[in-house]
């Protein structure tokens, strides 16, 4: 079976279905200093923006695993 991704980024292999967000996407690989790096997981973003949306989801994550561990015990 033929995969829809295409469009494969040269720097770290991640696949895109459209060309405009392999660009968007290569776009990071050549500015490091304009992306934002998560200090837990280490995935980078081109805004800051992104990496706080990023940590308020682990945060997310986190608290229904904890409501999860509640509800067990
Ligand atoms: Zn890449
Ligand atoms: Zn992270």
């Amino acid at each position: 079976m033929r995969s829809k991704c295409e469009f494969i980024c040269k720097y770290c292999q991640r696949r895109f279905t459209k060309p405009y967000n392999l660009m968007i996407h290569e776009r990071t690989h050549k500015s490091p200093e304009l992306t934002f790096s998560c200090e837990v997981c280490g995935k980078s973003f081109k805004r800051q923006d992104n990496l706080k949306q990023h940590s308020v989801f682990k945060i997310v994550i986190g608290m229904a695993k904890f409501n999860a561990l509640a509800f067990k015990t």
